[in-house]
């Protein structure tokens, strides 16, 4: 299967992934793709920082950015961290101004809250309207209750991601490949949508997907509420969902 669209990718400005914009672009056209994601970290807040990530008018400033380079259209974004009491970490300002906002669990930025207090977290999460995708909703070290998430999803429109990098040695998200096998499962059964996302930090995987690629297939996921197989259905799913909920 190929897919048109990288949706989880970091660059320089996170201050932990190592390519350039330019260098992450030229590796997504070698590679055939049409669009790619570029979702820098967000910095967190005090006590619970992610080090290093840009300032909120990084994720301001994007309009100065071509929206296609090199054949490649660019999906200027964030991925923000979801902070205790399911709160995240950048201004409504620019939140506003993103193409694309991926909400993940960093443990730098989250304390474990256990299955109750992870899944409440969760659900105010999907119930924001800024939110466009779970980031990496696959470790067990930070258990939620899936089917009761994945069913506020169907309400809202919110995207669940499947993740390369959880399997990545020597970082590998705990349980993460059954994990996503169970949220897949219910998604399909709700019919909520999915992303691929290699969360690239450096180029040489921008675009990759296998192990992704064998848990769509394990579940026999249905293609259409894949997003990446189309960087145009993505791109009318992120802007009919913008629509429906940002007047
Ligand atoms: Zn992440
Ligand atoms: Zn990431």
């Amino acid at each position: 299967m190929h897919y048109e669209v990288d949706t989880h990718t970091h660059t320089l400005a996170s201050g932990h992934a190592y390519n350039t914009l330019m260098e992450m672009v030229h590796a997504a056209a070698s590679k055939g793709l049409k669009a790619l994601a570029i979702t820098d970290h967000t910095k967190g807040v005090p006590g619970h920082e992610m080090f290093g990530a840009p300032e909120d008018i990084y994720f301001r400033n994007f309009s100065v950015i071509p929206k296609v380079i090199g054949g490649v259209r660019l999906l200027m974004g964030a991925e923000v961290n979801i902070l205790n009491g399911g709160t995240i970490d950048l201004s409504e300002r620019a939140l506003r101004l993103q193409d694309i906002v991926i909400a993940s669990i960093h443990k730098q930025c989250y304390d474990n809250e256990g299955l109750e207090g992870n899944t409440k977290a969760m659900l105010k999460i999907v119930e924001n309207p800024y939110v466009d995708i779970l980031g990496h909703p696959d470790d067990s070290s930070t258990p939620f209750d899936y089917e009761q998430v994945v069913a506020k999803a169907a309400e809202t429109g919110t995207i669940f991601e499947l993740n390369e990098n959880s399997y990545r040695e020597p970082w590998l998200r705990k349980n993460c490949r059954e994990n996503q096998l169970t949220y897949l499962a219910l998604c399909k059964k709700w019919g909520v949508p999915v992303t691929i996302g290699s969360d690239a930090h450096f180029v040489d995987v921008v675009g990759q997907h296998e192990h992704n690629e064998a848990v769509l297939k394990e579940v026999d996921f249905p293609m259409e509420l894949v997003m990446n197989t189309s960087a145009e259905k993505l791109i009318n799913y992120l802007k009919a969902r913008k629509a429906r909920f940002l007047q």
